[in-house]
């Protein structure tokens, strides 16, 4: 069934727009407190990555069956752990090996237990400045939608901006780790900024490990949906900064890590997007419209129908095409939070 494109960006503009999302949002995260515990289980895994004994990956998430699981990954790398997954995973966390953590960016499936550690003087926490805002300014409690709050709930309560064990990594920022082997000795690591999937997102590079701790930036290669935020032009921008650092291959992504291998599934990545943004301009200059190119230049979007409704159309192939037209739709409560 075809759902007309007057009433799906009705129902967009309305979802955004809606009054009191802070409200709904709590109202959903009451309501489905109450509910899951009865429809799914949060399952978590922690081990050694396959090609590296020194990186360790914790997965975690809710599963609602053995196919219905959605997962996001968080790393260990000597003392530091790299994104805090899904609120709910909290206690499941190994805590006796990091004491660092850094955020690459505010998603509730990245930074869910970081408000746990704010005010805990054994660990030191980092991220950027804009996620530093965007957490502070909203208590870690900013309006999620429906489908956010089922696969990974809201994030713990953030008290961060007034608390001393958080600190803000600038582009380029040098954040060593601590290995205890050997007698012991620091290892170099570097932030840099990568926004595009996220304004404020992050990534970590480890040089001697040959490594790049990615956040989003990756996701998979041949991605055929968006949020309605995500800045297209801003990935390409990202993807190109990323692609020329030396000293790395193994690409740790929160969702599809690639152990071997990622600097050319990166380089396909760039290879797919600059393909797709041709074709789309190209479109849109001979008159299509925008649910047009998307069928178009998407033929699985027929697929994505179910989705679209599930996240209120805020996942959709439709919205890479606009991000490609016409840039993102930043979340009111993120602009504001961003508007010094
Ligand atoms: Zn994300």
């Amino acid at each position: 069934m075809l759902i007309p494109t007057d009433l799906r960006t009705l129902v967009l503009r309305h979802y955004q727009s809606l009054r009191h999302p802070v409200l709904l949002s709590n109202l959903t995260h009451s309501m489905l407190s109450t509910l899951l515990p009865y429809i799914c289980t949060t399952k978590t895994t922690y081990a050694s990555i396959p090609t590296n004994p020194k990186i360790k990956r914790f997965e975690g998430g809710r599963s609602f069956s053995p196919s219905l699981y959605f997962p996001a990954s968080s790393y260990i790398f000597n003392n530091l752990l790299i994104d805090t997954s899904p609120s709910g995973c909290y206690t499941h966390l190994p805590f006796s090996d990091f004491n660092r953590i850094l955020l690459t960016h505010h998603h509730e499936d990245h930074s869910g237990s970081v408000g746990r550690f704010i005010g805990d003087d054994s660990h030191e926490v980092y991220m950027s400045q804009q996620t530093l805002d965007i957490m502070s300014k909203t208590k870690g409690h900013f309006p999620m939608q429906f489908y956010e709050h089922l696969l990974y709930s809201r994030p713990a309560r953030f008290d961060g901006e007034s608390k001393g064990n958080v600190s803000v990594v600038e582009d380029g920022a040098y954040l060593p780790t601590y290995d205890e082997g050997d007698g012991g000795r620091e290892v170099e690591g570097y932030v840099y900024s990568t926004p595009g999937h996220a304004q404020d997102m992050v990534i970590y590079h480890v040089p001697e490990e040959n490594t790049l701790f990615a956040g989003d930036l990756f996701l998979n290669e041949n991605r055929f949906f968006f949020r309605s935020d995500e800045c297209f032009d801003s990935i390409l921008s990202s993807v190109d900064k990323i692609l020329k650092l030396e000293d790395w291959d193994t690409l740790l992504c929160a969702h599809e890590p690639v152990f071997e291998g990622g600097r050319e599934a990166l380089n396909r990545k760039r290879e797919y997007l600059t393909a797709i943004q041709v074709k789309i301009k190209s479109l849109h200059q001979e008159g299509f419209s925008d649910t047009e190119i998307s069928s178009i230049v998407f033929k699985r979007a027929t697929s994505m129908r179910f989705l679209w409704v599930m996240c209120g159309g805020d996942v959709s192939p439709l919205n890479i095409v606009r991000s490609v037209l016409y840039g993102p739709v930043m979340r009111n409560n993120i602009k504001t939070a961003l508007l010094k």
